[in-house]
């Protein structure tokens, strides 16, 4: 059993940043705000609703089950099209930062994880197979409008966080219970008691896991950016472990090192940050750089690309 460093916590420099880019995408996507929304609408001359359901990807799923409406998906070219290819192009080509940087309704758990002492919440890493259970829901998330005819906005935390900002903003409205049930998953079980508070990023958000699943092809090839591994730098101290809000790194075992899980990793750089050695970086080219010191040994594991 490998011991890992207690906590572990970035710079302030890379926190801020972070935490300065949500805010960001919050003011950008989610009502009262909705800035970009608001002025894609402006511009195009189409019509926006201005909140997150203007981005909502079941709205195609929806419109796939029924012939009548497969004209909508390419009739015109609105903010959900553009959108979905824009996230997953830049999930192709640059991984999810979306998820890492952009997404204030996955990181307001995260932060506010951080309130509570790690020997009160879960951890996830090497307990159960989040990779499964992740793609199981998208595949469920896809599935479900073609034999149950729709998905119900109530259980999505981005309409329940916008709500919420919007009740902090002086229009509150009274949450249904099942907002009450995705606030108390997303904000409470997958979150505050959730080592690195990105439970429910990890199981329940098929945006993420659509990202994820086109990432960890992308990453396969040498023109793409992601999270790249010198095992010959590293000294398996593990404080990128300790560090990944998303448990997307791990120990390997006997040989020491770390393994990647691509299906996990947001590329939120927090291990890049915390790594001493130089062993962690963002870039192009091979997932698993050559060995700079003689350890061998290290790099069959290191990678689960
Ligand atoms: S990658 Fe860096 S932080 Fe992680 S175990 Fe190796 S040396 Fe430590
Ligand atoms: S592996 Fe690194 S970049 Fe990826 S989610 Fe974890 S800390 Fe963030």
């Amino acid at each position: 059993m490998v011991r890992l460093p207690s906590f572990v916590t970035t710079t302030r420099r890379h926190d801020g940043r972070r935490l300065l880019s949500y805010v960001a995408g919050l003011l950008m996507f989610y009502a009262p705000f909705a800035l970009f929304t608001r002025l894609w609408g402006w511009a195009t001359g189409t019509r926006t609703a201005g909140s997150i359901s203007d981005l909502c990807l079941r709205m195609q799923i929806n419109w796939l089950t029924n012939p009548a409406q497969w004209g909508n998906l390419f009739g015109e070219i609105g903010l959900r099209t553009v959108g979905f290819f824009v996230i997953l192009g830049l999930a192709l080509l640059m991984g999810p930062l979306f998820c890492g940087w952009i997404c204030a309704a996955g990181a307001l758990p995260e932060y506010l994880s951080r309130l509570v002492p790690d020997r009160f919440k879960m951890d996830v890493l090497d307990k159960v197979n989040v990779t499964a259970i992740r793609y199981g829901f998208l595949a469920g998330y896809v599935i479900t409008p073609f034999l149950a005819g729709g998905i119900g906005c109530a259980f999505c935390n981005y309409k329940t966080f916008e709500l919420m900002v919007l009740g902090v903003t002086g229009s509150f409205t009274a949450l249904s219970s099942t907002y009450i049930l995705v606030t108390l998953l997303w904000l409470v079980a997958f979150g505050l008691f959730m080592k690195g508070g990105r439970g429910w990023c990890n199981f329940a958000c098929p945006v993420g896991a659509l990202q994820s699943l086109v990432h960890s092809i992308g990453a396969r090839f040498g023109f793409t950016w992601k999270l790249k591994y010198f095992p010959g730098n590293c000294k398996s101290c593990h404080r990128c472990v300790a560090a990944c809000p998303m448990r997307a790194i791990s120990p390997v075992p006997d040989r020491g090192g770390v393994r990647i899980n691509r299906h996990q990793c947001i590329l939120c750089k927090d291990c890049i940050e915390v790594c001493r050695h130089d062993a962690l970086a963002y870039g192009r080219g091979p997932a698993i750089e050559p060995a700079v010191l003689d350890r061998p040994a290290l790099e069959p594991a290191a990678a689960d690309a």
